[in-house]
C-alpha cells in the first residue's frame, strides 16, 4: 500500500519509525528483534535509511595508494527485504542521489519494483567526509528534485508506480541562503512529483508550525509529517546542532547539561521533552509523527505508549 493511501485512509494520526541498516556482521534475527518492540504500536510503515559508500586509500607494494569503496552497513534494499518478510508494515527505502549514476539508480528502482516495494524517499545525500561541497557523480543528481523527476520517468517507462516522499528542514537546509529559497526548492520537488514531506528533527514545535504555515503560503499542499528524535545523552546537545544544523531550545540544553553526569536522568529528560512535543503535535493537525530511532527503542517506545 502507498503511504499516500495510508495518509488518506487513516482516521487519526499514526506513528512511523525510521531505522538505520545494521552494520555488517549483525544478523537478520538481531535486526528483526530490534524492530519487534515497535510493532505493538502498529506503525504502518518503516523507513530504512541509505548510506553512501565511504572511500579509503590503501597503500600498495610500490608505495602508491589506491582508492577503495567501503560499505560498512547492509544495504537498505536487503534490510527492506528482511522487514517485508517478517512484519506487516510497508517499507520505505531511502534513495540518495549522492554517489550514484543515473544507471545505478535505474537498476535500484528495478530491484525495488521487482520486490513489490511501492514507496521510496527521494533524497540528495551529502558530501563524503573531507569534501567541502557536494559534487554529483558525472551525469548524476545535483538536487533531489532531479531524482524525483527520474523516478516519475522510470514509472512511465516500466509500468511501475511509487509513492515518493521528500525531506524538508523547518530550520532551513544548511546550504540554502534563506528559508524562503529553501521552501521554493522544496516546492520544486513537489512539482516534480513528490507526494508528501517528512521534516528533519526539531526540538521546538513553534518552529515546525511556522515552517508549515510558510509552506502552505508558498502553495505546497501535500502532507507534511514532522520528524522527532528524543535526546538520549547530554553530548547530543553539542553533536546534533553541528551534524544537522538545528537549534536546541535553551531550556532543554540547560536541563541536559545540569544532569550531564547522570545518564539515566538525561535519557529521561530527552524522552519527556519529546513526548511533550509529540502530544502537542497530535493536537495540532499533523497526519502522522515520524520517529528517528537511530538504533534506540526504549525511549521511543515510552513516548509511543504515552501518546498513541
Ligand atoms: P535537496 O532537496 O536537493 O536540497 C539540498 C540543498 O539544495 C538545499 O539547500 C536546497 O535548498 C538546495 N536546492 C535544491 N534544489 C535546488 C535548485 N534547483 N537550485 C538551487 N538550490 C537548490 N541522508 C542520507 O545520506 N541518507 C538518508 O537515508 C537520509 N534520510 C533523510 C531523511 C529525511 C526525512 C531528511 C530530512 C534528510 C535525510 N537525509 C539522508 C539527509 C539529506 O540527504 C541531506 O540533508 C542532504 O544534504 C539534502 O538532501 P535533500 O534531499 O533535502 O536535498
Amino acid at each position: 500500500m502507498k503511504i499516500s493511501e495510508i495518509l488518506t485512509q487513516s482516521p487519526k494520526p499514526f506513528p512511523s519509525i525510521e531505522i538505520v541498516p545494521p552494520l555488517k556482521g549483525i544478523s537478520k534475527e538481531e535486526l528483526v528483534s530490534s524492530i519487534e518492540p515497535f510493532m505493538e504500536f502498529c506503525p504502518p510503515y518503516i523507513n530504512v535509511t541509505c548510506h553512501r559508500d565511504e572511500y579509503e586509500f590503501r597503500p600498495e607494494a610500490d608505495g602508491s595508494y589506491t582508492r577503495h569503496a567501503v560499505r560498512r552497513r547492509i544495504s537498505e534494499t536487503a534490510v527492506c527485504g528482511a522487514i517485508q518478510s517478517h512484519f506487516k508494515a510497508e517499507v520505505v527505502p531511502h534513495l540518495i542521489g549522492a554517489g550514484m549514476t543515473r544507471e545505478q539508480m535505474e537498476n535500484q528502482l528495478h530491484d525495488l519494483h521487482f520486490m513489490g516495494i511501492e514507496n521510496v524517499m527521494a533524497l540528495r545525500g551529502d558530501c563524503l567526509v573531507g569534501e567541502k561541497r557536494f559534487t554529483p557523480e558525472p551525469g548524476g543528481y545535483r538536487w533531489a528534485s532531479e531524482l524525483v523527476e527520474d523516478i516519475r520517468s522510470f514509472e512511465k517507462e516500466q509500468g511501475a508506480s511509487f509513492c515518493v516522499g521528500v525531506g524538508a528542514y523547518p530550520e532551513k537546509h544548511f546550504e540554502a541562503p534563506n528559508l524562503e529559497m529553501d521552501i521554493e526548492n522544496l516546492k520544486r520537488k513537489v512539482e516534480k512529483g513528490a507526494d508528501y514531506i517528512i521534516t528533519q528533527m526539531f526540538f521546538d514545535n513553534a518552529v515546525f508550525y511556522e515552517f508549515r504555515d510558510k509552506c502552505r503560503q508558498a502553495g505546497i499542499t501535500v502532507p507534511i509529517i514532522p520528524g522527532l528524535k528524543p535526546l538520549s545523552t547530554a553530548r547530543q546537545v553539542e553533536i546534533l546542532p553541528e551534524t544537522f544544523s538545528l537549534d536546541i531550545p535553551a531550556e532543554l540544553v540547560r536541563e541536559m547539561k545540569k544532569h550531564a553526569a547522570d545518564k539515566a536522568v538525561c535519557y529521561e529528560i530527552g524522552a519527556r521533552w519529546c513526548a511533550e512535543q509529540c502530544a502537542d503535535l497530535l493536537k495540532n493537525d499533523v497526519p502522522a509523527v515520524h520517529f528517528y530511532t537511530m538504533g534506540k527503542s526504549d525511549n521511543i517506545i515510552g513516548i509511543l505508549r504515552s501518546c498513541f
